[in-house]
């Protein structure tokens, strides 16, 4: 085990997220996916995932997110539900809906899938369709009653950025109307596509709080009906969020190619090889790969977290954020107003409040868009 990780007691993951796929027939302007996923490998077998969720159970992760892309895609979404289910895992399936129908939903069902949680991108068709580049409303909202009819409770789940933020009652209005228990309006976080599209999707200060009044007064309403998360973004915060609670502390993400990640954004970090489940087992990646134990603990850091007390509370923030925004993984995240790179946070948030005409256009997440950016390897925000 490398210095960084021997300098505490590693514990075993306990959230396990499965990216079935990066296959999605939508195109989403913010999707988190990697931009160059056009690159990477054949996707695991049925067989290999089954041994993927047999290992990480024997590891001790109890919670499964299954993922993409858009996981209904894979036929054998609902073999893997089941051997999850015998497994004892809980289970949450993440998706756009496409892809649902009465017999599937039924077979999940029976699979033992305990949970869905069901995108929107916004509570208008025209947005909704512009923003996912697909005609897509109409069948989530009926995608949505056939959830509620199945005896699931409603999760939805709609990602805010400048395009769609100012429709937040509106958004909460669609959730009531549905029958939703729980909505998250998760503030897009500038990684993947979304960081390729930040200046077209980073709010300005006046929209944000605007959202969160509009989110408290309806929560004021609703009452304990319906369960609201905002997630605000990072840009607007002067302290980082403990990313995965920590590198490689509880979470663990399994590629669709079987490459193994301590969170899904750290496939793009320089000087690291991720290993993939077809050449090792889960329990040596976690435990013992050199990718896992690169930023535990806290030998690796530079000043200012090196000696700041907040770094047993947020371990610095996020590693892909500072090597997105500074060019090296192991500085404080800039979102911290102690980094000396936070500038590059506040000029971004200052664009956004007097947004002028993008230098670029807004790039949808398709086959082509994702071979451009990876053949140009062009840096990826003006
Ligand atoms: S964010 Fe959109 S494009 Fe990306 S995986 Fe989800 S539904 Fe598909
Ligand atoms: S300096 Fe580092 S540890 Fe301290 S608050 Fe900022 S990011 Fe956290």
């Amino acid at each position: 085990m490398s210095e960084a990780g021997s300098e505490r007691k590693v514990g075993n993951p306990l959230w396990l997220l499965a990216e079935l796929t990066y296959r999605c027939p939508l195109h989403c302007v913010y999707c988190s996916n990697p931009v160059d996923y056009t690159r990477y490998g054949a996707e695991l077998s049925t067989d290999e995932w089954v041994r993927v969720l047999r290992e990480a159970r024997a590891l001790g992760c109890a919670q499964l997110g299954f993922s993409g892309g858009e996981p209904l895609l894979r036929d054998d979404l609902e073999a893997l539900v089941q051997e999850a289910h015998r497994l004892g895992y809980y289970t949450n399936l993440i998706t756009s809906g496409v892809g649902l129908n009465e017999r599937r939903i039924a077979a999940l069902k029976a699979g033992g899938l305990d949970h869905i949680q069901l995108s929107f991108q916004d509570s208008t068709r025209e947005l909704n369709d512009f923003l996912s580049h697909t005609r897509t409303f109409d069948l989530k909202y009926r995608m949505a009653q056939l959830i509620k009819a199945h005896g699931y409770p409603m999760v939805l789940n709609v990602v805010l950025h400048r395009q769609n933020i100012d429709h937040v009652e509106q958004i909460l209005e669609m959730a009531e109307k549905l029958g939703a228990e729980y909505v998250e309006l998760a503030n897009t976080q500038y990684y993947g596509w979304a960081f390729v599209n930040r200046d077209h999707l980073l709010p300005s200060r006046e929209q944000l709080e605007r959202a969160e009044a509009a989110t408290q007064r309806f929560r004021e309403k609703v009452g304990d009906r319906m369960r609201i998360y905002f997630v605000v973004p990072d840009y607007y915060a002067n302290r980082p969020k403990a990313c995965m609670n920590g590198w490689g502390s509880v979470f663990v993400c399994v590629c669709p190619d079987g490459v193994v990640l301590p969170c899904h954004e750290a496939r793009g970090l320089p000087g690291l090889t991720f290993p993939s489940v077809r050449e090792a087992s889960l329990q040596w990646i976690w435990y013992e790969s050199p990718a896992f134990n690169r930023y535990r603990g806290e030998g690796w850091m530079k000043a200012p977290c090196r000696s700041c007390p907040e770094r047993v509370k947020d371990f610095g923030g996020c590693r892909c954020q500072a090597y997105l925004l500074t060019g090296d993984p192991a500085n404080a995240d800039p979102v911290c107003d102690l980094s000396p790179y936070h500038r590059v946070v506040t000029e971004a948030v200052a664009r956004a409040q007097r947004p002028t005409a993008a230098a670029r256009p807004i790039l949808f997440r398709d086959d082509r868009n994702a071979r451009a950016l990876s053949e140009a390897q062009a840096p990826l925000a003006q």
